[in-house]
C-alpha cells in the first residue's frame, strides 16, 4: 500500500488528513488524491530516467483535474493531450506549451488550427489523411507543424484487450511496415516538419518484453530513416507502464524499464518523450463511499454502496478489481463475503464479487484504493447522479478541487423548446 495512504491506528489517512474528517463534512461518494504521492511518483520517474535526454509528458487523460496538472507543472512536467479541451487544461494549469504533445486518432480541424497558433512540441499523427489535414491547415495559417508518426508495431502487450493499442487490428497508429514510405511522403509536404517517431502499445502493461520488442523495432526504423536522410529528434515511447492493484499483481519495474530505454534507444542521439499516466497518478487516489444497504438474496450477500459505475467505471469497462477497505477499522475479527454493487440500474454496476471484508454496517464508510487514474475522468451523470466531487490533500490540508454540481446546475444546461 502507498505510504501516503495508510492506517494510523485504526483510521485511514491520506497524508496527514483523516478520511473520516472529510467524510463528516462532505457527502459521499467523493475522490481524494494525495498530492505528495503524485509528486513522489513523478520524481521517482524522473530519477529513473537519469542519463537519458528525456522529458515526461504526463498523459492528461489519466486524471485531468486542474490541481493534478498544476502539480505536474510545478515539477516541470509536460503533457500528452488528446483533445483541445485537454490542451487548454494543460495551459491553464501552467504547463509549458513547448512541452505538450498532441496525440489521438481523431484530431479535428478546429483542434489542429487552434493548437497550431502556439508552438507545441509535436503532433503524433495516426494516418495519412490526418497528415494531409494538418499540412493543409498549416499552409492556410502559414505555420510549420512539427510531427511524429505514431507507428503500430503489431505487438501484443499482454494486457486487457480493451486497453491494448499496439496490435495490427487496433485502430491506432500507422503500420510500422509502411512508416518509411509515409515519412518520405511527409517530408515533401510544404508545412510539415518531421521531428519524431511515436508509439504507444497499451496500458497497465507489466511484461517488459513487449516494451523491449517495441523499442527494438523503433530503433531499427530510426536507423533506416537515417539512411534516407530523414532525421528523427524525438522518440516518443508512449505510456503504459502498469501498477500494482492487488497484492499478488506483478509490479513492472520502473528501473528495468528505463534501463531498456537506455540500452535500446539511448545511443540514437534523440530525446526521449515518456507519456506515463497511470504510473504517476494511479495509486494517489481513493474513492470514498458509504454502505447504503446490506441485502441478502438466495445465495449471495450484496453490499450496496452509494458509489456507482457512473462515478467509477473501471470495473464495468475493464473488469478491473480494486481493493476496498474500511476507513475506520473495528478490529472485530469478524469477516463477511459480499458482492459489492452500486445503485445504478445496470447489472454491470458491480465493483467486486465475493469480496471478503470486516463485517460492515449500513452507514459505514469504505474506500476503493488506487483509483487516481481513469477514475473521476470517466465519471458521468448517468441516472442523474451529479458528477462526483474531488478533494486533494497536501500534508495537513485538504481542498475541494472539483465540486459536486447542484441539480439546478445540471438542469440549467438543458432546455425545453417552446414547440407552439
Ligand atoms: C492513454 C495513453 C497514455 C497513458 O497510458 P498509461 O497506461 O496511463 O500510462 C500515453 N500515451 C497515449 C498516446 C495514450 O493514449
Amino acid at each position: 500500500m502507498n505510504k501516503q495512504i495508510s492506517y494510523r491506528l485504526d483510521e485511514l489517512f491520506v497524508e496527514d488528513v483523516s478520511v473520516s474528517e472529510i467524510a463528516d463534512s462532505l457527502r459521499t461518494p467523493f475522490y481524494v488524491y494525495s498530492r505528495s504521492t503524485i509528486k513522489n511518483n513523478f520524481v521517482r520517474f524522473k530519477k529513473s530516467m537519469e542519463g537519458l535526454d528525456g522529458i515526461i509528458c504526463y498523459s492528461v487523460k489519466a486524471n485531468s483535474n486542474l490541481s493534478v496538472l498544476e502539480t505536474i507543472a510545478q515539477l516541470g512536467g509536460g503533457a500528452d493531450v488528446v483533445s483541445l479541451g485537454e490542451y487548454q487544461r494543460a495551459l491553464r494549469a501552467g504547463i509549458d506549451q513547448k512541452k505538450i504533445v498532441f496525440s489521438g486518432v481523431g484530431k479535428q480541424d478546429f483542434e489542429i488550427a487552434e493548437t497550431l497558433k502556439s508552438s507545441l512540441l509535436q503532433y503524433n499523427v495516426e494516418s495519412v489523411s490526418e497528415l494531409e489535414s494538418i499540412n493543409k491547415i498549416a499552409v492556410s495559417l502559414n505555420r510549420q507543424a512539427p510531427i511524429a508518426l505514431r507507428v503500430n508495431p503489431d505487438i501484443d502487450a499482454g494486457t486487457h484487450e480493451n486497453i491494448s493499442t499496439g496490435k495490427a487490428d487496433n485502430k491506432f497508429g500507422i503500420p510500422i511496415t509502411t512508416a518509411k514510405d509515409i515519412y518520405q511522403y511527409a517530408s515533401k509536404l510544404e508545412k510539415i516538419k518531421i521531428v519524431g517517431v511515436d508509439v504507444h502499445i497499451g496500458s497497465q502493461i507489466s511484461d517488459l518484453n513487449a516494451f523491449r520488442q517495441t523499442f527494438e523495432n523503433l530503433a531499427k526504423l530510426i536507423n533506416e530513416l537515417k539512411n534516407t536522410s530523414i532525421h528523427i529528434e524525438n522518440i516518443d515511447i508512449g505510456g503504459g507502464l502498469g501498477i500494482k492493484y492487488a497484492d499478488n499483481d506483478a509490479e513492472p519495474d520502473l528501473q528495468k524499464y528505463c534501463t531498456l530505454v537506455r540500452q535500446i534507444l539511448g545511443n540514437l542521439n534523440c530525446s526521449i518523450i515518456f507519456e506515463p499516466g497511470r504510473y504517476i497518478v494511479g495509486n494517489s487516489g481513493i474513492l470514498v463511499t458509504k454502505v447504503l444497504y446490506k441485502k441478502k438474496s438466495q445465495n449471495k450477500n450484496f453490499l450496496i454502496t452509494d458509489a456507482g459505475m457512473n462515478d467509477f467505471s473501471r470495473a464495468a469497462l475493464y473488469g478491473a478489481t480494486h481493493r476496498l477497505i474500511p476507513i475506520s477499522k473495528k478490529n472485530s475479527g469478524e469477516t463477511e463475503v459480499y458482492d459489492v454493487v452500486g445503485p445504478v440500474c445496470e447489472t454491470t454496476d458491480t465493483f467486486l464479487k465475493n469480496h471478503i471484508i470486516e463485517r460492515p454496517e449500513e452507514g459505514d464508510f469504505l474506500a476503493f484504493l488506487d483509483v487516481g487514474a481513469y477514475g473521476a475522468v470517466l465519471s458521468s451523470e448517468y441516472n442523474t447522479r451529479p458528477l462526483v466531487p474531488e478533494i486533494m490533500v497536501f500534508n495537513k490540508r485538504y481542498e475541494m478541487v472539483r465540486s459536486r454540481p447542484s441539480y439546478e446546475e445540471i438542469f440549467d444546461k438543458e432546455f425545453i423548446p417552446d414547440w407552439k
